[in-house]
């Protein structure tokens, strides 16, 4: 394998050059950032098919997540970190030869070194909504955003030409706080092995069919999925799903109209203000029991013709990020399981 990492190069749009594309040797380019993403849309940017630009509220989403790197960053630095961040005019280039046909490169975030230990390596910046920065502290990086993780192998590998702990430092764009996970060497490793393995296909690919635009790799994700919606080539892999972007009606479940739909939400207002006056009222009045129970040091007596107790109960908690530090991935899926439920909230 062989790794190179570039002076700084031109920024004047490195962030924005397309995911993957056919350099002069004739090898597949991908960019670190999209080195797991779907191998079909990687050809479609390589052989030369025009992305759907993003539209408002996307672009609002990815300048978000830019400008916020380097308050990352520095609220990482007064936590005690020792941070180098990227150029921001000349970021250093990585280049990575991943496979005989396909190179990766890409542009480290920053490097640096937790307070008090280890050596220097690779972070790894991110930004998230809440419901994603909890999925990420409960579940692990590898689950959540295994994206992530082989970007960050990816750098790792391209600056040190060894693998090395790695950080992904993530910020929740909510509450705007920060936290980070330590990938630890070997992880970094598997990180890489797993990305080279996913890419593979793709360079063989190349080696038979050349750079026809026309001979397209297997579809990554099925029609419907997150990834496939938020494509940028959607209409071209899928055209059908891009005419009916907005989500047609369930089999099986009776057809609301909008008529009944907006019905629904004025009796819910309704319905919520005509309980919300009972239940501040009852609220202040277990609070005056509560204070009366312990005032008397008893758990239960009778009153007014009613048993009151103070009832106590105790909540466990997990610490995830101990957790995550301890086990590797595979270990962690087998205990930490997720359930997906559905519900709707009127705010
Ligand atoms: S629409 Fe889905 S399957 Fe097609 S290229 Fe995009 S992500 Fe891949």
């Amino acid at each position: 394998m062989k790794e190179t990492v570039n002076g700084p190069a031109s920024h004047a749009g490195a962030y924005d050059r397309p995911s993957a594309s056919f350099d002069c040797e004739g090898h597949l380019e991908v960019r670190a950032s999209a080195a797991m993403s779907c191998r079909r849309a990687l050809w479609y940017a390589a052989t030369g098919h025009e992305p759907a630009p993003p539209d408002d509220a996307a672009l609002t989403v990815l300048e978000t997540g830019r400008a916020l790197e380097p308050v990352v960053l520095h609220a990482m630095q007064r936590a005690g970190w020792e941070v180098t961040p990227a150029d921001a005019t000349r970021p250093t280039g990585v280049v990575l030869q991943l496979t005989p046909m396909v190179k990766v490169t890409g542009h480290p975030d920053a490097t640096g070194t937790p307070p008090l230990f280890g050596e220097g390596g690779v972070i790894e910046v991110k930004t998230r909504g809440p419901s994603a920065f909890k999925r990420w502290q409960t579940l692990g990086a590898e689950r959540s955003h295994p994206d992530s993780v082989a970007q960050a192998a990816l750098y790792t590998y391209g600056l040190f030409g060894e693998a090395r702990d790695a950080v992904i430092a993530v910020m929740d764009t909510g509450d705007r706080a920060w936290d980070h996970e330590v990938i630890p060497a070997e992880r970094v490793e598997r990180a890489l092995e797993r990305t080279r393995e996913w890419l593979t296909p793709l360079g063989a690919h190349h080696a038979t069919h050349g750079a026809n635009p026309a001979a397209l790799p297997e579809r990554d994700f099925e029609a419907g999925s997150w990834r496939c919606n938020s494509c940028p080539f959607l209409a071209t892999c899928l055209p059908g799903d891009a005419a009916e972007s907005t989500a047609t009606p369930q089999t099986g479940e009776p057809e609301v109209t909008d008529e009944e739909a907006r019905a629904a939400v004025s009796s819910y207002v309704v319905a919520r203000e005509a309980l919300r006056e009972p239940e501040g009222a009852k609220r202040q009045a277990l609070d005056t029991l509560k204070a009366w129970m312990r005032q008397r040091g008893s758990a239960k007596a009778e009153l007014a013709d009613h048993t009151v107790s103070l009832v106590r109960s105790t909540r466990y908690a997990v610490n995830h990020k101990k957790l995550n530090a301890l086990l590797d991935a595979e270990t962690r899926r087998e205990i930490v399981t997720e359930q997906t439920t559905e519900s709707v909230r009127v705010s």
